[in-house]
Formats: C-alpha cells, sequence, structure tokens
C-alpha cells in the first residue's frame, strides 16, 4: 500500500478524550495495493468500525475492517470475489516507548495507516478459488474444465522420450 494523502480518515485526532473515556470510529477508506499483489482490482474499499479507549495516558484501538478482494481463480483464472475481514488492536502512545508492541506518535493526532496495513497483510488470503474441487484449466487447449471436458489426452510421461532416445 503506498501512503498517498487520501487516507485522511486514518488520522485521528485525540486532543479531547479524557482518560478512562472512549470515542466510537467508523469510516470507509480505500486502499490501494501494492503492484505486487496479483489482484484483478488491486483497490480495495474497506468499512471500519470500533472504538479508541484512553487509559493510562494509553491509547487502545480496536477496529473491525470489511472489504472484498477482486481476483482470478488460482486454478481456472476466472473472476472471483473474496470478503477480507481482520480486526486492527493496537496500542498506541504520546510518549516514547521501549515496549516494541506499542506505536509511538506525537501531537494530538494518531496515524494509524500503518497499523491497519500491517494488519491487513498480516490477514491477507494466501489463495483465490473460486469453488473447492475447482478443475482448473486443460494445460493443452487452455479450456476452463469446470464447464466442459475438452477430451484432451494427457502427454506421455517424458521419462518415456528419454528411454526412446537412449535406445536409438
Ligand atoms: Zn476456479
Ligand atoms: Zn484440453
Amino acid at each position: 500500500m503506498t501512503s498517498i494523502p487520501g487516507y485522511a480518515s486514518m488520522k485521528i485526532n485525540v486532543a479531547d478524550l479524557r482518560d478512562n473515556a472512549s470515542m466510537a470510529i467508523s469510516f470507509d477508506e480505500t486502499i490501494i495495493l501494492p503492484d505486487e499483489y496479483l489482484l484483478t482490482d488491486r483497490v480495495v474499499f474497506l468499512s471500519f468500525a470500533g472504538n479508541i479507549c484512553k487509559k493510562n495516558n494509553l491509547y487502545i484501538l480496536n477496529l473491525e475492517a470489511k472489504g472484498r478482494l477482486s481476483a482470478e481463480c488460482d486454478f481456472c483464472l476466472i473472476q472471483v470475489k473474496q470478503p477480507i475481514v481482520f480486526t486492527v488492536s493496537e496500542i498506541f502512545s504520546g510518549y516514547e516507548s521501549d515496549d516494541e508492541d506499542i506505536w509511538v506518535f506525537h501531537g494530538d493526532t494518531i496515524d494509524i495507516f500503518e497499523a491497519v496495513r500491517m494488519n491487513m497483510l498480516l490477514n491477507f488470503p494466501s489463495s483465490f478459488i473460486c469453488k473447492a474441487g475447482c478443475k482448473g484449466l486443460c494445460p493443452k487447449c487452455g479450456r476452463n474444465l469446470n464447464e466442459k471436458d475438452c477430451g484432451c489426452q494427457p502427454d506421455p510421461d517424458p521419462r518415456f522420450d528419454i528411454l526412446k532416445e537412449l535406445r536409438r
């Protein structure tokens, strides 16, 4: 994901958040995935809902994100839409911290983009499949074998050709 200035909703102003208080958060955001994500559509629309609460000068963020990814089935290449759901449960501090699990911010605004990005990539689907047992494409003629069997014969075992060469 590129950090483009459009992610304004990911900048949360906590100046008015008192200790032991919480603030509801809900927003929609469109995230553009980097080129290495070979999706049909790398623009992902996500809905976020949750809250941020302040305790002992720490800000605890709990968000749930939901969206849909468009990609090609890994086997037959037809278009599939797959849901993506992930949570963002992170702690932020306005002071420096030795705790590696705490995100440090400065000023009144917490930029949650990196935390969201990290959680999204951790929960990213590793495969896209149109349906269980997808038969994929025929390696010879390219037909989608879920639609119809093409009748192509499988190639003979290449080891057989080597034997023929040796006997010559
Ligand atoms: Zn498929
Ligand atoms: Zn075929």
